[in-house]
C-alpha cells in the first residue's frame, strides 16, 4: 500500500470498517509512514473528542497564545503570508476538534445572543468566553494597531479604537452585529490573560433599542465617562465612552489590573484614545 491509497482509508479505519485484510495492510503500511500515522492519529483524535462530546480546550485561551506565538513572526510576513498562517494555525491538531464543534456553536451563540437581550455588558461577557473558548475567532490577526485601524475603516460609524497597551499584545479583531447595530470585538492578551474589547456606538446605546445599558452603567458612564464592575466568578468589565464610541473591556483581572491596562495607552501620545 502506498501513501496514497493509505490517506483515503483513514477514514474508514477510524471508524473500523475496513475488512481485516485491508486494516492489516493499512496498520503495515502506517507503522512504517510516519506521515500517514500522524494522519491516522490526527483523525483518530478529532473523531473521538466529537463523539464523546469533550472540547478539546486544554487551558482557556490555547488558541490565543497560539496566535501570540505567531505573531512573533508576524514582522517577516507579507499581508497574503498572515492571512495563510491563520489558515494554517486552524490545521494544527490540537484545534481540529474545536473547529469541528464552531459550527455546532455558531448556532448555540446566535440563541445567546438573543436571550441575553441586547445588554451590552452581558454581551461583552458572553463574547469573552466565546472568543477564549475558540468559537470566536479574529477575521484580521495583527499585533500591528495600524493594519487593525485599516481592518475596521469605514465599516462602523464610531470610530474603532485600537490602542497600545503597556505589557499587553494585541492579537486581532473581528466586526460583527447586533440587531442591525454594528459591533467591533478588538483582542488583547497581558500574560497569559486574555483582555477582550467590545466597541458599539455610544448614541445606539442611548438611544436603548438595538443595545443597551443599566441605567446605573448608563448613568455612571455620563457622570464620569467610566463605568466598572466585577462579578463573582471573577470577571471584570470596564465601560468608558470616548468620542461616540462605547468600549466594553472583559478580562479575568482585578479591577485595579485591567483599569491600570486600560489607562497606560493614555499616558503615551495617544490623541485618539
Ligand atoms: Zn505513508
Amino acid at each position: 500500500m502506498d501513501c496514497k491509497d493509505c490517506q483515503k482509508l483513514v477514514s474508514a479505519a477510524v471508524d473500523n470498517q475496513l475488512n481485516k485484510e485491508t486494516f492489516e495492510s493499512f496498520e503495515e503500511h502506517v507503522d512504517g509512514c510516519s506521515a500517514c500515522r500522524a494522519e491516522y492519529e490526527l483523525e483518530s483524535i478529532t473523531k473521538s473528542a466529537v463523539r464523546t462530546r469533550v472540547k478539546m480546550v486544554p487551558t482557556p485561551g490555547v488558541l490565543l497564545q497560539r496566535i501570540a506565538e505567531r505573531l512573533d513572526q508576524e514582522t517577516a510576513l507579507a499581508d497574503d503570508d498572515r492571512k495563510r498562517w491563520w489558515s494554517d494555525l486552524l490545521r494544527w491538531p490540537v484545534l481540529r476538534p474545536t473547529i469541528a464543534f464552531s459550527a455546532a456553536f455558531v448556532a448555540v451563540l446566535l440563541i445567546l445572543n438573543r436571550s441575553a437581550g441586547s445588554n451590552v455588558i452581558e454581551q461583552s461577557l458572553e463574547n469573552y468566553r466565546a472568543v477564549v473558548n475558540g468559537e470566536m475567532k479574529p477575521e484580521e490577526t495583527s499585533g500591528s494597531p495600524e493594519i487593525l485601524k485599516r481592518f475596521f475603516t469605514g465599516k462602523t460609524e464610531f470610530q474603532v479604537l485600537v490602542p497600545e497597551m503597556k505589557d499587553c499584545r494585541l492579537l486581532g479583531g473581528l466586526l460583527g452585529e447586533y440587531s442591525g447595530a454594528p459591533v467591533a470585538h478588538v483582542v488583547y492578551m497581558h500574560d497569559t490573560e486574555v483582555i477582550y474589547i467590545c466597541q458599539v456606538c455610544w448614541e445606539t446605546v442611548l438611544e436603548g433599542e438595538a443595545l443597551n445599558l443599566s441605567s446605573k452603567a448608563k448613568d455612571e458612564l455620563q457622570r464620569t465617562g467610566w463605568y466598572s464592575e466585577t462579578r463573582p466568578d471573577g470577571y471584570t468589565v470596564v465601560l468608558w465612552t470616548k468620542g461616540n464610541t462605547l468600549c466594553s473591556a472583559v478580562a479575568m483581572m482585578s479591577e485595579a489590573d485591567l483599569i491600570a491596562c486600560l489607562t497606560s495607552a493614555n499616558s503615551a501620545e495617544s490623541t485618539e484614545w
